[in-house]
């Protein structure tokens, strides 16, 4: 049996002021063939589950190619029709094959939907283009993350859709494990998908944590139905609201065993039973210093504050400055900003050598949207090329890099500068600069959850926050959705 893989992941903000280009891809994954599988294999990511799936299943493995890029905005036409011809001529080149494995994102946006070259469902595109190559016979699945914005072209042109059901997303490999494992029932069972989404009006909030209450509620009802006979497996989209597209929204898609009726019955009846629910999946952030008198009423410790707006990982240029300000105006000791995008400042750094004290200018030159650069006078405490390797349980074993790298501070306030666009998952890469958050008081990471798979089990408390940035909710205008959404419309 011979199963063809790749992927094309990226979450594309129409709104951020971040551009894409090709070494958006190259500085985080272009890998062709072999490459991909020597990188991936025993780690915690979508490709690592398809290979641990096919040397349990025994199954011959075809890597074409895998194209990642940090989320930032829409990816341009050229780049993406390059990518999809060079995946598109790879599974030619494998002949005859029994199946495809794919990682997609679900939140993509091609080019500028102004204008003729844009595409709003560049997932569907891929799939369809994917389905006409191979033909309708062989079956085509694909690993989707939970922030995905689902669209009919997807559950027309896919066997079977797989959305990760943890948020932090723990579960990439073993979303991956159950594409082989439904791709074997496939195979060798006679199963025959059928798959139905139901698209709810609404986007999904802050509470989304499948770890907790309320969202562990909705995971549970998807159990629920994905444990009734016929169902193969079913899953929940929280959606990415940060693009502007006609099918950004949650949604709903459930594969039954040759039974699209019922497969549109259950998807009908939890999406539903989300959509009834609305207003328990949204709750207000509060700025960091009003978290931070919270924190200090409660005195639990170390308090993390998670600034959603400025989350690199929804594609935000990530060198906010409203999270450190309210750090230095307090005098916090023991407190660390995780971390400020800013290569200049780190050329800074560079230039003075570690032990030096100087006097620099820090965040906020993306754009002002993302506040005012902050003058610091600060001690250089440790200088990186950025290299590391994810400590888990999040992306565990990937060898990965946060580019040229600086740790400053200036009195009890440690941050640190990085210059690739990346959330911290876990301790590890502070830790390769020497700064150990455990021993922390106060923690402020620019992240919505996933800092929650590395820092949750030994925080005292956290708190989501919302600081000015490019992505403030309340600051976009949406164009393109042509339906009403809760809670952009009263609804
Ligand atoms: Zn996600």
């Amino acid at each position: 049996m011979r199963v063809v893989t790749g992927g094309v992941s990226h979450e594309s903000s129409t709104f951020t002021t971040v551009a894409t280009d090709w070494q958006s891809y190259t500085d985080w994954f272009y890998l062709r063939g072999e490459e991909m599988l020597n990188k991936f294999r025993g780690t915690n990511t979508p490709i690592g589950g398809f290979i641990d799936g096919a040397e349990t299943h025994g199954f011959e493995l075809i890597p074409t190619v895998l194209a990642e890029a940090h989320p930032s905005g829409p990816t341009p036409r050229d780049i993406f029709d390059a990518i999809l011809e060079e995946m598109l001529n790879r599974i030619a080149e494998a002949g005859s094959i029994d199946g495809v494995l794919l990682e997609l994102h679900g939140s993509m946006v091609v080019g500028d939907l102004e204008g003729p070259d844009g595409i709003d469902d560049p997932e569907g595109h891929i799939l369809a283009a994917i389905r006409q190559a191979v033909g309708p016979e062989i079956p085509i699945l694909a690993q989707l993350d939970i922030h995905s914005n689902v669209s009919p072209q997807m559950v027309d042109a896919a066997d079977i859709l797989i959305g990760r059901e943890t948020y932090p997303e723990i579960d990439m490999a073993e979303r991956s494990r159950e594409c082989a494992d439904v791709l074997m029932s496939i195979v060798n069972d006679g199963k025959r998908p059928t798959m139905a989404l139901h698209q709810i009006p609404m986007i999904w909030g802050i509470h989304q944590v499948t770890a907790h209450p309320p969202m562990r509620e909705a995971i549970d009802e998807l159990h629920r139905i994905e444990a009734q006979p016929r169902v193969i497996c079913g899953s929940i989209a929280t959606c990415y609201y940060l693009a502007d597209v006609p099918n950004m929204g949650a949604s709903v898609y459930i594969v039954t065993d040759n039974d699209q009726a019922l497969a549109q019955a259950y998807a009908d009846q939890l999406g539903t039973w989300i959509f009834d629910r609305r207003e328990m999946w949204h709750g207000a952030a509060p700025t960091t210093c009003e978290a931070l008198k919270i924190a200090e009423a409660d005195g639990k410790f170390p308090v993390i504050f998670a600034d959603r707006n400025d989350n690199t990982g929804g594609g935000s240029p990530g060198d906010s400055t409203g999270m450190l300000q309210c750090f230095i105006e307090a005098g916090l000791q023991n407190a660390c900003v995780l971390y400020i995008v800013d290569p200049e400042a780190i050329a800074q750094c560079q230039r003075a050598g570690m032990g030096a004290t100087l006097t620099l200018d820090v965040g906020a030159k993306s754009t002002p949207a993302q506040g005012q650069p902050i003058r610091m006078t600060a001690e250089v405490i440790a200088l990186s090329d950025g290299d590391f390797r994810y400590g888990g349980p999040m992306l565990a074993g990937l060898n990965s890099t946060m580019g040229p790298s600086a740790y400053i501070k200036q009195d009890g306030v440690h941050v640190l500068l990085v210059t690739q666009r990346e959330q911290p998952f876990d301790t590890a890469f502070s830790r390769t600069l020497g700064l150990e958050p455990r021993q922390m008081r106060y923690i402020g990471v620019k992240s919505s959850a996933h800092f929650r798979a590395g820092f949750e089990s030994w925080a005292g408390a956290i708190h989501v926050v919302s600081e000015p940035s490019v992505h403030t909710l309340s600051d976009l205008t949406f164009k393109r959705l042509g339906r009403k959404l809760y809670p952009l419309d009263n609804i």
